[in-house]
């Protein structure tokens, strides 16, 4: 996701009506703290709701994704957009711009983010987050200038429970900001947060996703079954940060495995395709047939890197590179063919109740001719010669 319009954001329906409204009624108010709690997209609904703000050409009801404020804060590069957030101080590291890239790339590559995640992205193991001094004078700074381009400053301050007393030195700038200054602060727990601050902004409770939303969400976006979309939904409690992590994992399961069952077909490797046919027969045939999904497209995306179209690729970092491998050493592009109308048929004929262990053994075995032996089933269509 790399537009930040309300339209990109899952659910929230009546949130996003309710800041589309404000902005009609000329009613926004100044400092507006998000309240949720994590995975809700409270986050990207404060970015959305700036853009939304600043767009030369918005709707009712979104930005327009195209104008000049929209292209810039798509990139976070508005000279009158700022962020604010914990971040962990050391010798190269004394307020939150100075890692402001990192913050960025984290934000590009997905907006929906925990402290965790954000940990990660810096790389910082087990250190302390904090909002300094020093980064509060800098806000203060900041929001001092005139506007660069903008109608509205925005500072978007993400976890402010990472103030400590020193955020106090904000309150005056909160209280009587700044010609067109917006503060959004998106905050998941309201008892850590300074009383100080709490009593000077605008409370918007962002409530948890509904489960059908993240099960739409899991079976749209991430193509699993809607067996396992329920099941990961549930455990996800309506976080869709932890729902995108478990359906995550599900995808390095099956990923790891059809590489492996492919590398089976290339090896003197029958006992083991036997045991992956017994493994597999025990999965359920919902699970069966979300791996057999999952191979198809996994070989789709290997017949664009074998016809040299690379950058329309989209499999994660990890997959990507058991791909090329694939593609170096074991396929071509009439393989990836006949595999996925192997792989086709097989779930034709698992949703039609076949005896998966037989079955399994049989793609197996096709698995084998087609790329050890380098036999193309007779009566396929290829596209490629
Ligand atoms: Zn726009």
């Amino acid at each position: 996701m790399h537009q930040m319009q309300f339209k990109e954001i899952i659910g929230q329906e009546e949130i996003k009506r309710q800041l589309v409204q404000t902005v009609a009624e000329n009613r926004v108010s100044h400092a507006q703290l998000f309240l949720s709690a994590e995975g809700t997209g409270a986050l990207p609904l404060a970015i959305a709701y700036a853009q939304f703000i600043n767009c030369l050409d918005r709707s009712a009801t979104d930005s327009c994704g195209l104008c000049s404020s929209c292209r810039k804060y798509e990139r976070y590069i508005h000279p009158d957009l700022h962020f604010s957030y914990p971040f962990f101080a050391s010798k190269d590291v004394k307020i939150a711009v100075d890692v402001l890239e990192e913050w960025r790339t984290m934000l590009l590559s997905d907006p929906y983010v925990d402290l965790d995640i954000w940990r990660a992205q810096l790389s910082a193991d087990n250190k302390q987050a904090n909002i300094n001094i020093a980064e509060c004078h800098d806000i203060i700074k900041k929001l001092s200038y005139k506007a660069f381009e903008a109608e509205t400053k925005v500072l978007i301050m993400w976890l402010p429970e990472y103030l400590e007393k020193e955020g106090n030195s904000l309150l005056k700038i909160i209280e009587e900001p700044p010609a067109n200054t917006l503060f959004l602060l998106v905050a998941t727990n309201q008892e850590h947060i300074l009383s100080t601050l709490l009593s000077r902004t605008q409370i918007v409770k962002i409530p948890k996703l509904p489960g059908e939303t993240i099960e739409q969400y899991l079976t749209g976006k991430h193509n699993l079954s809607a067996e396992q979309a329920a099941t990961y939904s549930f455990l996800a409690d309506g976080n869709l940060i932890e729902a995108k992590a478990l359906a995550a994992q599900a995808h390095n399961d099956n990923a790891e495995i059809f590489a492996e069952w492919l590398r089976m077909g290339y090896g003197n490797r029958g006992l083991d395709l036997v045991s992956f046919t017994d493994q597999a027969a025990s999965w359920g045939r919902e699970n069966q047939k979300n791996f057999l999904k999952y191979g198809i497209s996994f070989l789709r995306e290997c017949s664009l890197i074998l016809s040299g179209a690379d950058s329309l690729v989209k499999l994660p970092l990890r997959t990507l590179d058991t791909a090329h491998k694939l593609c170096k050493y074991v396929l071509n592009l009439n393989m990836a063919s006949a595999i996925i109308s192997e792989l086709e048929q097989a779930h034709y004929h698992i949703e039609r109740n076949a005896n998966p262990k037989i079955l399994f053994l049989d793609v197996s075995l096709q698995l084998v001719k087609i790329i050890k032996f380098k036999t193309l089933p007779k009566g396929t269509q290829y596209i490629y010669n």
